[in-house]
């Protein structure tokens, strides 16, 4: 195999086309080589037989032993594609893409073509498809269309053991199809050895194990609590790069804003050690990471080097480093976090539990004996963190799935076949939500709003935004607005030595006052204007990348307003715009309090305007928020104004005139405005 890329050499200007053949070939047959090396090849004819035994297996395999980039592959070569495809879902979309990219390569094809992903807003599948990575929410949306998944004969549910909703929502759906398709594989797969629970809820399906290669680990732990973790992490790279033996390092961090910061620090203290310290290559992974730039985490580290890779919990299980032997765990993660009683959902930074802390640790012991550093203290970890983290259905809004649910025609929610089932409190909130949403009735049934709804890839109270831009027709303007807001915070950028710059740039979205969600559709209608210039988004240090991404997002949510019979129709009256908006989110308002702070108007609670809004200090008397997000204070993030009459003219059955009384008494004689 060596000897290949050698006569490669030899024909260096020779020809060039046999060559890059000949280069490809060599890199294939290494890549085979590779496969074979994995600790479930050894299991590949045993699972082969397994799976053609029964329906439904369970797997068990440490990270890295092969399950997600083997297993398809395995079943491909037994012929079970000749059938329909073979799906595998991730928990996560870097994921889903980055497997999906590494089996192609396995097997010699264009990514897209024989192996392709599928997550929201973007499918890189085609009619050729046959390995479909992709998320599991694109699973579940995949049922609307086809109920039986008549196009799959195996199915994958991967990372079974994160149990995020989707993947919750999935066990319940994919159970009972396999009970009228007995052609159907389907495959359970974990990192974690509860597999027992998966056993049971499957009636007893058996148990695949994979034992996995696993050197011992040091951990080691803090003698004290650390103030700042993130500086704590940074010193320990440090430390680690200069003091340790060769072997690359993991950081476990909890979002894209930190491991820049950290990613900057690094870049900044490296410069500082001299040449004699060996070179420090900083890669960082989230979820937002632009594409082209996830492979570097892969890449070999060159002689002489060693890697610092600076990631979210995308590392601790979903996707397999080589090379790893330090690894750095502060002990947090970004957690979503619900309270059913208010219906409130917020994202906070949580501490992990010890399955997820013993999950980070073990990333250090796959090829050779490995290090973690905790930076919390033993009696921390022994007293303080839950033995495993709560499923994501029993601390979220499930307004989104009971939508889907009731889409599908499953009606009784309650009786639903849950793994664990959520608070009967959360589900009676989502109901209640829906319906003043209008996209239930009164009984409980869909309606044709809620149809409409149900088509949206979005939360509910962005679809039915969307569907509300049909009565006020600015449709065109609300699914720019939807774009922009599904793409997060990351359209403006602020480098620390252009602060003020940046700032201004931004500021000048705000005139007026208009609001941040009237901000971003001046962004982006501007950046059109411009013909969709890189140059012009440089120069107000915007993200052109984010704006790409929204451009995307945006030609889809167009092709779905065709598909729901929307017309597309613009109309740049701001205020239409904000009630559109206020008919999708009039959940989401609060009212200024005299010291200052907001007041949510439906289930009181104190909230405050983000820092990054245009209204932070303008503090308008009355607001609508897109999300709260919880740091040192409840923050509303994307705050726009809103005229407290719009509340009882839009939503009625949710506003009372006495909820908004004060300001609605002085402007407007009772009653009016209530016509609906
Ligand atoms: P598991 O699912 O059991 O955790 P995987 O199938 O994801 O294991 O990983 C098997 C091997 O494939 C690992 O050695 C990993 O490093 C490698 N691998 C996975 N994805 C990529 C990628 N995108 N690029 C390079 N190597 C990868
Ligand atoms: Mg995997």
């Amino acid at each position: 195999i060596k000897a290949s890329v050698m006569d490669g050499d030899q024909f260096e200007d020779g020809q060039p086309a046999d060559l890059l053949e000949s280069r490809a070939k060599s890199e294939l047959e290494k890549l085979q080589e590779d496969r074979k090396t994995l600790p479930i090849y050894s299991y590949r004819d045993e699972l082969l037989k397994a799976v053609d035994n029964h329906q439904v297996l369970v797997i068990v395999g440490e990270t890295g032993s092969g399950k997600t980039t083997q297993i398809p592959q395995y079943l491909h070569e037994a012929g079970y594609t000749k059938r329909g495809k073979i799906g595998c879902t991730q928990p996560r979309r870097v994921a889903a893409m980055s497997v999906a990219a590494r089996v192609s390569q396995e097997m010699g094809v264009k990514l897209g073509h024989e192996v392709g992903y599928s997550i929201r807003f973007e499918d890189c599948t085609s009619e050729k498809t046959v390995l479909k990575y992709m998320t599991d929410g694109m699973l579940l949306r995949e049922f609307l269309g086809e109920p039986d998944l008549a196009g799959y004969s195996v199915v994958m549910v991967d990372e079974a053991h994160e149990r995020t909703l989707s993947t919750d929502i999935l066990f319940g759906l994919v159970k009972d199809i396999a009970r009228f398709r007995p052609d159907l594989k389907l495959l359970i797969s974990s990192a974690t050895l509860d597999a027992e629970k998966f056993s049971d809820y499957f009636d007893s399906a058996p148990i695949f194990k994979i034992p996995g290669r696993r050197y011992p680990v040091e951990i080691n732990y803090t003698k004290a609590p650390e103030a700042d973790y993130l500086d704590a992490a940074i010193v320990t790279a440090l430390q680690i790069h200069v003091t340790e033996a060769p072997g690359d390092i993991l950081v476990f961090l909890t979002g894209q804003e930190e491991i820049e910061t950290a990613e900057e620090i690094l870049k900044h203290r490296t410069r500082g050690l001299g040449t004699k310290i060996a070179e420090l290559i900083i890669c960082p992974i989230y979820a937002n990471l632009p594409t082209e730039l996830q492979s570097k985490i892969f890449e070999p580290t060159p002689e002489g080097a060693r890697k610092v890779v600076l990631a979210t919990n995308i590392a601790e299980t979903s996707l397999t480093i080589d090379g790893i032997k330090y690894v750095i765990d502060p002990g947090f993660c970004k957690m979503k976090s619900y309270n059913p009683r208010t219906g409130m959902e917020s994202l906070l930074v949580a501490p992990i539990s010890k399955a997820s802390a013993n999950q980070r640790a073990g990333r250090s012991g796959r090829t050779g004996p490995g290090k973690c550093y905790r930076l919390y203290t033993m009696f921390n970890y022994q007293t303080e963190l839950e033995d495993n983290t709560v499923p994501e259905i029993q601390r979220t809004n499930l307004a989104n799935v009971v939508l889907m649910l009731k889409s599908l025609g499953i009606h009784d929610l309650l009786h639903f076949d849950f793994m664990d089932p959520p608070p009967s409190e959360a589900l009676l909130k989502a109901l209640e939500l829906l319906f003043a949403l209008s996209a239930l009735n009164k009984v409980g049934e869909l309606t044709k709003v809620g149809r409409r709804m149900a088509e949206f890839p979005l939360d509910p109270m962005l679809s039915k935004m969307i569907v509300a831009s049909d009565k006020y027709k600015c449709s065109d303007e609300i699914i720019s607005i939807a774009s922009m807001l599904s793409i997060g915070n990351s359209i403006f950028y602020r480098p620390k030595d252009k602060q003020v710059h940046a700032d201004n740039a931004r500021l000048n979205f705000h005139t007026g006052n208009v609001g941040d969600h009237i901000a971003l559709l001046k962004v982006f209608n501007s950046w059109k204007e411009t013909n969709f210039s890189t140059q012009w988004c440089y120069e107000n240090y915007i993200q052109v990348r984010s704006m790409k991404r929204a451009r995307d997002i945006r030609d889809q949510l167009e092709g779905l307003l065709e598909r729901v019979e929307i017309e597309q129709v613009s109309n740049l009256d701001f205020e239409v715009i904000k009630k559109a908006i206020t008919s999708g989110f009039f959940p989401h308002s609060a009212r200024l309090q005299k010291s200052g702070a907001y007041r949510t108007v439906k289930h009181p609670q104190t909230v405050h305007i983000h820092p990054s809004s245009g209204l932070s200090q303008v503090l308008p008397r009355w607001v609508i928020y897109h999300e709260l997000v919880l740091t040192t204070k409840e923050y509303m993030r994307q705050v726009t104004e809103l005229k407290p009459e719009w509340l009882v003219e839009i939503a009625p059955h949710y506003y009372q005139l006495k909820d908004v009384e004060d300001s609605v008494s002085k402007k407007m004689p009772r009653g009016e405005g209530l016509a609906s």
